[in-house]
């Protein structure tokens, strides 16, 4: 999609219902007047934080800050690009959108183009002569042909050309091969050659179903790595994306539960086992934005997340690893304690042995993320413990105990210690209590050391700003007393400037969300959409009131630069430079008493 004008981006905004858009995501509860509330979807609350505006077209959340239009929700949330979003919210609402020619979205359809080819390529192999090796192994697995069929599986026979060879030598081909690691140059200059070669081939789709990349599975357990997966390109973002996510969505949704395992196969294989909400991430280990990508398709309540790593050693300390990044994301972590981790080393192995159900009842044993913790660090070890293991024990669990937020996780964790420890519950609590720094509450108090002097000065200069949000008529007068320089507070001035900008260059004819969506700075952003989600809270004072106070805050900064420096030239005895700030001196009074008048 080529340029796309601003007409047709505020036409896009008007017949957009923000409240229907982001009530697919989070459960919207009508609160006050006009505007709705709910859990925010971008952090981990347990009241309603998160406001909608409809008539300003805005959301904002008072607790992590995020906020925008309804672009920028998209955007977020779907990890979507602006383009996409428009795209998607024009055809949601049957608004054209005139197309231009863009050379550089017809560059990314080829990689699309050669992703999709080498794919159908792959699962071509699968059924030659030479693809037996990969079917007898995909039958030694048990993966049953509709199952091949719906990931669309396949094989890369063992050659050095087998993509050139099929999808052809022009440079345009070969260059979107190159870069989405279908092919890889020769150190010689001369040619390409395949990147994956005797491999189980497996597509990883992105959010639009779109092949983004490639898993290759080796076959045999001397081939190293097990897994090559295609490196990181312009489609296939590995910190972004899940393996199966797209086609687990529906799911997570309805059931809101995740499952996340550790490989490609193990997804698989408990899709065709009936259970169809299961991810893995690439090849890496999961990270936080893979998490939040999950988290917010919880709608009513925190996602239930099964963290279901293998059971050997790397397996468990892969779940450590996740439990440690999911901390501030609005999910219930769970972790999958494997029956019989002698036998079974991940769920394909598990559900073979076992069967699904018990693979669903290990699910509902699993175990909250503290009781895990608590559980390994103290396996194997006998009490009773001697005092100084006590104490030991105890400062180890106390930051672990601190951040439980769920009370009633809280006293559970408390009460398996006070067994395991032989300590009354009451006195464990006590030591667990004792102090407590919590990095939140220390900037809380930060915030609360400001003085209130400073803060009706923010807070007048907030109310220009939302009085000229609502009357962007008053901007030339407002232009013509006060500076930008007058607003004290840096991102305010900067809001100013830009409001000041914008609405000139269209006339003042901006609507708010119009302004939000020129910011490119996100802290910017951030205060903006908490301004405009507050205009209603404004004083009784007229704007003119707001302004003079800046005006008076400038005149009395500027009489004691002023006084500063006539005792300067008094104590240098500079008596030309004496008279001289006394005039300044005077004006700045005559002008202070102008002020005071007009009143
Ligand atoms: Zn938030």
């Amino acid at each position: 999609m080529g340029y796309i004008s601003s007409d047709t981006i505020s036409l896009i905004r008007e017949r957009t219902d923000i409240i229907s858009v982001i009530g697919e995501y989070v459960h919207l509860i009508n609160s006050s007047g006009r505007t709705y509330k709910a859990l925010c979807p971008f952090h981990k609350e347990k009241t309603p934080s998160f406001i909608v505006n409809p008539d300003k077209q805005i959301y904002h959340c008072f607790g992590c800050g995020k906020g925008g239009d309804v672009f920028g929700f998209l955007m977020d949330i779907e990890h979507l690009t602006f383009p996409e979003v428009v795209k998607f919210l024009a055809a949601k609402n049957g608004i054209e959108i005139p197309k231009d020619y863009d050379p550089e979205a017809e560059k990314r359809e080829d990689l699309y183009k050669v992703l999709d080819e080498a794919a159908s390529l792959y699962e071509k192999a699968l059924y030659t002569e030479e693809g037996k090796i990969a079917r007898d192994y995909l039958e030694k697995r048990e993966i049953k042909a509709d199952t091949i069929k719906k990931f669309r599986i396949g094989y890369a026979p063992d050659s050095w050309g087998y993509l050139t060879n099929s999808i052809g030598r022009e440079y345009k081909l070969l260059s979107a091969m190159e870069k989405v690691d279908l092919v890889k140059k020769r150190d010689n200059g001369n040619g390409c050659y395949d990147t994956f070669r005797n491999r189980l081939m497996i597509p990883i789709l992105d959010i639009h179903g779109r092949v983004a990349g490639f898993g290759g599975r080796v076959f045999s357990a001397e081939q190293e790595p097990k897994y090559l997966n295609s490196s990181e390109s312009e489609t296939f973002n590995k910190r972004k994306m899940l393996f199966n996510f797209r086609e687990a969505l529906p799911t997570i949704r309805r059931q809101n539960s995740a499952i996340v395992v550790e490989g490609y196969m193990d997804v698989i294989s408990l899709w065709q086992s009936g259970i169809t909400n299961a991810v893995a991430s690439l090849g890496t280990a999961i990270g936080t934005e893979q998490i939040q990508l999950l988290a917010r398709n919880s709608k009513t309540k925190d996602l239930n997340l099964y963290f279901c790593y293998d059971a050997d050693e790397a397996g468990q300390k892969a779940t450590i690893r996740a439990i440690s990044i999911q901390k501030d994301s609005p999910i219930n972590a769970r972790v999958v304690v494997w029956d019989h981790p002698e036998l079974y080393k991940d769920p394909d192995e598990y559900i073979k042995g076992e069967g699904v159900e018990n693979f669903k009842k290990m699910l509902e044993k699993a175990e909250d993320i503290y009781t895990f913790l608590v559980n390994k660090r103290t396996r194997g070890m006998k009490p009773p413990f001697e005092i100084p293991v006590k104490e030991k024990l105890i400062q180890e669990f106390k930051e672990l105990v601190q951040e439980i937020q769920s009370p009633i996780a809280k006293s559970e964790v408390i009460r398996k210690l006070s067994r395991l420890l032989d300590i009354e519950p009451n006195v464990l609590e006590k030591e667990f209590e004792s102090k407590r720094v919590e990095g939140s509450e220390l900037s809380k108090k930060a915030n609360n050391t400001v003085s209130p002097e400073l803060n009706a000065e923010i807070q007048r200069q907030e109310w220009i700003i939302k009085y000229l949000l609502e009357q962007p008529e008053e901007i030339d007068m407002v232009k013509n007393v006060l500076t930008a320089d007058d607003f004290t507070d840096s991102q305010l001035r900067a809001i100013y400037e830009a409001i000041c900008m914008y609405q000139d260059a269209a006339g003042g004819t901006l609507k708010p969300a119009e302004i939000l969506a020129m910011l490119d700075n996100e802290k910017l952003v951030s205060r903006l959409s908490e301004l405009v989600t507050t205009l209603e809270d404004k004083p009784e004072v007229p704007l003119k009131e707001c302004i003079q106070g800046l005006i008076r805050r400038r005149l009395e900064k500027k009489l004691k630069l002023l006084q500063k420096r006539i005792r300067d030239a008094e104590s240098s005895g500079d008596d030309t430079a004496i008279a001289q700030i006394s005039m300044e001196q005077l004006e700045v009074k005559r002008q202070f008493d102008v002020l005071i008048n007009s009143h």
